[in-house]
């Protein structure tokens, strides 16, 4: 019998084509239904070599282009991502198992960073200042060179678009490295840029594993790197890449508290809660992972798993990543159960009819959890909630900063001052009041505190501005008569 790959044999994109690749590929498995739906090349180094001098070659005419003109092409961009958003969608679902609702999201969220590039010619004319009679300082930005992006599995075309705009809008070209278990939604990128007139070069794929980014953060050709992905690997990332005095921002991991006080509104703040931990199966950086409940809330947790179980796997709830991932999210339910907790909605052993080679875990909510509990400490990635029961609010607080992370924090609560209260002390980058996934809108940027990310600033927002541009200083005078000052 012959079966055909979906997205068949992947190509790195290089100055402009796809190259049929010589080399090893991996296989990609749709969490769906574990088919085999790609293989993704595994690149050699030399391939990265050659993308960076390919990319390096388009910075020279890159660069020499105006902002505004850089800026029309993003424009374009914007208009081809809307119009083929179904297909974009479909793509993200199959590989990495969102529902098509989801991936939709997503992908509007990369168009929203898409227009913020767009703006970026109004946001960076610079400052000018007559600094001594005659003399006059201006500060204009200037793109740093070749760049990379590396990103995780978990939002195949969001994460990207976190930095491919606004990068090379700024001047600079880029080498994309995707997740080897998610690649085939980048390549869909790389053809529009291309029909949006997007010069050859200036945007290239080199997928691969660990070997290639550690190339990246070892290449002398490239200036700066944006990582997202796990903290582990977010650190090591971050030190080889500076230790190579290369700029990086390296986002990692999550484990986000949301606060329920006892005048929350009960189906608002339920609602939610279970949004935040169910969507996108949990595996989002921004996901409710505990919830501590300070006083009596039975009455919203009563509620809260009526709201869980309306997220029904295989429907609107998608798949984990890959079955090492399911069967690492049961232990850590099972461990928890060991330890004394009380499993209020058990997840396990979930199979989807039609769909039984699929990595399916269900809506879980674990009540009584303490805080030397793994589950309670550590990063799950699943559509798994503990909640974790204290008196105060200053107790929930303390056991918020208490943790490494600091991505995302949340208070539900009808009183402003509690929840202000909260949002001063809470130790995390992102805060939400009655929001449980307070994912910053454009211009505000994305970026959390603490073991959630290293390096300085934000990936979207104002703050990539700095990031991906050099300040220039030009001092000028052209009166030589005249005296002024130390300057003259
Ligand atoms: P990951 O760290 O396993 O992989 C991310 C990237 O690093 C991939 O491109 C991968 O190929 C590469 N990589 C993997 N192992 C490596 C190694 N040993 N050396 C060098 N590179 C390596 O992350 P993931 O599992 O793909 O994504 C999930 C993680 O990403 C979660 O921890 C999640 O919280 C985090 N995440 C964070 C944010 C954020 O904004 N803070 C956003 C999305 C995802």
């Amino acid at each position: 019998m012959i079966t055909t790959v979906k997205y068949g044999e992947l190509k790195n994109y290089i100055n402009g084509e796809f190259i049929e690749h010589q080399g090893e590929f991996a296989s990609v498995v749709s969490p769906i239904d574990g088919n085999l739906i790609a293989k993704v090349p595994l690149s050699s180094t030399q391939q990265l070599d050659n993308a960076v001098l390919k990319a390096k070659e388009a910075f020279a005419q890159w660069r020499e282009i105006t902002i505004k003109d850089r800026a029309q092409i993003f424009y374009k961009f914007k208009t081809l991502l809307e119009q083929n958003i179904n297909e974009l969608a479909e793509i993200v679902r199959d590989e990495n198992g969102k529902t098509l609702e989801e991936a939709i999201a997503s992908i509007l969220k990369g168009i929203e960073v898409t227009e913020f590039a767009c703006s970026i010619p109004q946001l960076t004319n610079g400052e000018v200042l007559e600094v001594s009679r005659g003399v006059e300082c201006k500060l204009i930005k200037r793109p740093l060179g070749v760049v990379a992006s590396i990103t995780p599995f978990n939002f195949p075309l969001m994460v990207p678009l976190w930095t491919i705009p606004n990068a090379i809008l700024l001047g600079n070209c880029m080498i994309l490295k995707p997740s080897e278990r998610v690649p085939v939604a980048s390549g869909k990128i790389a053809e529009l840029l291309k029909q949006a007139g997007l010069p050859d070069g200036v945007f290239n794929i080199v997928h691969g594993g660990s070997d290639i980014v550690e190339a990246i953060c070892d290449h002398p050709d490239i200036a700066a790197l944006s990582f997202v992905g796990s903290t582990k690997i977010a650190k090591i990332v971050y030190k080889r890449a500076t230790s190579n005095n290369k700029r990086a921002l390296c986002l990692g991991g999550a484990k986000n508290h949301l606060v329920v006080l006892p005048d929350a509104n009960p189906d608002m703040t339920a609602n939610n809660v279970a949004a935040s931990m169910a969507g996108n199966a949990g595996q989002r950086c921004m996901a409710a992972s505990v919830m501590v409940a300070v006083g009596d809330v039975d009455h919203i947790i009563e509620k809260l798993c009526i709201e869980s179980k309306k997220f029904i796997p295989g429907d609107n709830l998608g798949p984990v990543i890959t079955q090492e991932s399911k069967l690492r999210i049961e232990n850590y339910i099972t461990e928890a159960e060991r330890s004394g907790a009380k499993i209020l909605l058990d997840g396990r052993n979930t199979v989807v009819a039609g769909k039984e080679k699929g990595f399916y875990v269900g809506p879980t909510v674990i009540d009584y959890v303490t805080p030397d509990m793994s589950v309670a400490k550590e990063e799950i990635f699943g559509p798994v909630l503990s909640i974790i029961r204290v008196n105060t609010l200053d107790e929930a607080i303390e056991l918020e900063n208490n943790s490494s992370y600091g991505n995302g924090a949340a208070i539900f609560t009808q009183s402003g001052g509690l929840a202000n209260y909260f949002a001063e002390r809470a130790s995390a980058g992102m805060i939400g009041i009655n929001v449980g996934v307070p994912v910053p809108r454009e211009p505000f940027s994305f970026g959390g505190w603490n073991d959630s990310k290293f390096g300085v600033g934000d990936i979207t927002g104002k703050s990539s501005i700095e990031f991906w541009t050099q300040p220039k200083k030009i001092t000028t005078k052209w009166n030589p008569e005249s005296r002024t000052g130390w300057m003259s």
